[in-house]
């Protein structure tokens, strides 16, 4: 893949793109206040975080409009600011796979009104990060019921600027399922990746897999080591799915355009090589400014064009590598 030109990478990640990985550390933590101070690692990344609070906290989310993309069958997908969202349309009503930022709720709601006028009655959330649960109150109030991995709600319930409605109401720890709308709606968690609350959610009658943030479709991913995610368990998460998903199935990445298996497999192979390639350095002896100066085959490049550019991927890989 070549290097996409400027305008390429604006639509390919709409909106928050460039800021994005640190609004989600940000929504990771206990509220903005109080995580500046605590969760910066030095006074760079101190600076920079609560400029990017502050310029989360303006955001304006008037002009996003939301984009209804058909997946297969009775399952569509939201694009709008945040994760994408997945949604299952039928006589039993509504259900949707997380809910973007709070501000964008009605117009959620207008979309999956517009599929399937009636109640929207589930909501499943991958995980906590504030780009896929910020509707959570707002459809929680209406009495729609939010389900996700118990590790979801205590980081939900453990922020001081969540609602009691944003909570989860049923938690599992390692799967569960929704029978709804004439299929079997599987939640599997995978043990630590993304975070250390993720699922992945499998609606097995229309074939289709919502990946959460385990897959940033065509972009290094984001693997949040301060909410206990793993850059070795989001690979095995990875390699998990692929072991099982049907060749055609459709695939809804947590950010990025919808995709097929053979995506995710181009993403595996990222994963195991850019890691592979990093955990040989570190084992000879090389620092992370090192690791940075030498950067990554020239075949990866355009996957820094997104969330995580090349060196805050190397670092990541670092971090998780050597913490233990
Ligand atoms: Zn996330």
């Amino acid at each position: 893949m070549n290097t996409p030109p400027l305008g390429y990478v604006s639509t390919f990640w709409p909106d928050l793109a460039l800021i994005q990985p640190r609004i989600e550390w940000l929504a990771s933590g206990a509220g903005l206040n109080s995580l500046c101070p605590m969760k910066a690692r030095s006074l760079l990344s101190l600076a920079f975080v609560c400029v990017v609070a502050t310029v989360f906290a303006q955001r304006d989310f008037s002009n996003v409009e939301i984009k209804t993309i058909p997946v297969a069958k009775n399952i569509y997908m939201l694009e709008g600011a945040g994760g994408n969202i997945g949604v299952s349309v039928g006589s039993d009503g509504s259900l949707i796979v997380d809910d973007q930022f709070a501000p964008l709720a009605p117009k959620i709601e207008a979309a999956v009104q517009k599929l399937n006028p009636g109640k929207l009655k589930f909501v499943l959330n991958t995980h906590h990060h504030g780009d896929h649960t910020g509707g959570n109150a707002a459809f929680g109030a209406k009495e729609a019921t939010i389900i996700a991995q118990s590790n979801v709600r205590k980081r939900l319930a453990g922020d001081a600027n969540q609602k009691k409605e944003a909570l989860p109401v049923i938690t599992f720890d390692q799967s569960t399922s929704v029978h709804f709308n004439g299929e079997e709606i599987k939640l599997l968690h995978h043990g630590p990746g993304h975070t250390d609350g993720d699922s992945i959610i499998h609606f097995t009658g229309a074939n289709v897999v919502h990946m959460g943030d385990q897959f940033f479709n065509g972009g290094f991913p984001f693997v949040d080591l301060n909410s206990g995610g793993s850059v070795e368990g989001y690979i095995k998460t990875v390699a998990a799915v692929l072991e099982k998903v049907p060749a055609d199935a459709k695939i809804i990445p947590g950010h990025g355009k919808l995709a097929t298996v053979e995506d995710l497999k181009g993403f595996h192979a990222m994963l195991l090589e850019t890691t592979g390639l990093v955990k040989k350095s570190i084992a000879d002896g090389k620092s992370l400014a090192d690791l940075k100066t030498a950067g990554l085959p020239e075949k990866w490049k355009s996957f820094g064009t997104g969330f995580i550019n090349t060196d805050r991927w190397i670092e990541t890989i670092y971090n998780s590598t050597t913490k233990k």
